[in-house]
């Protein structure tokens, strides 16, 4: 089981991949997490991504591709994987779609966790109270949903013309949503 979880910022993909992942017994990469680890190891991969981050802009490409080309022939992903939060723009879903063909291997379907604007904004600047991430202030969320949509909303209709697009429903209780995505794979 391979699968992507797409969705723009506090969609709640991240809560949702762990979920779902625990429940395929699959592991759940997530590009985000691994940035930020980097920087909390202050790795030079780190240091490259922090001022992206911390601005709402995407790590660049390679970078993140880079990540991602290493992770995905890890011994844990032999029975398949959720990536989560990437591919975020169409040349790392085009990588992806490379890395994966050179492996002999596809995705089994890309989910997209729809919310929106207004509600994601108040739900980021809720998790900016809780959980204190850098990239939580107001103009940082304003810029990370700006750039959500001008480099990775397109993938939406990238991922459908492939026919892997899920599209998932995002509000509502996370049970209810956990129970929407399952029943998007098994049909
Ligand atoms: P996330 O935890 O998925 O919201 O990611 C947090 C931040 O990490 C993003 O705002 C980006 O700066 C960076 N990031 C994570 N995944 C990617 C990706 N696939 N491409 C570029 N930047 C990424």
């Amino acid at each position: 089981m391979r699968l992507i979880f797409m969705g723009p910022p506090g969609a709640g993909k991240g809560t949702q991949a762990k979920v779902i992942a625990d429940y395929f017994g699959i592991p759940q990469i997530s590009t985000g997490d691994i940035l930020r680890s980097a920087i909390q190891n202050g790795t030079s991969l780190g240091l490259e991504a922090k001022k992206f981050m911390d601005a709402g802009e995407l790590v660049p490409d390679a970078v993140v591709i880079g990540i991602v080309r290493d992770r995905v022939v890890q011994p844990d992903t032999t029975t398949g994987y959720i990536l989560d939060g990437f591919p975020r723009t169409t040349e790392q879903a085009e990588a992806l779609k490379k890395i994966l063909a050179d492996l002999g291997k596809g995705l089994d379907a890309a989910i997209n966790i729809d919310v929106a604007e207004a509600e994601l904004v108040r739900r980021l600047l809720d998790r900016a109270q809780i959980e204190g991430r850098a990239d939580d202030t107001e103009p940082v969320i304003k810029n990370r949903l700006m750039n959500y949509e001008k480099q990775t909303r397109p993938l939406i209709d990238y991922y459908r013309k492939e026919g892997l697009l899920r599209q998932i429903d995002g509000v509502g209780a996370m049970e209810e949503i956990t129970g929407r995505i399952k029943a998007a794979l098994r049909a």
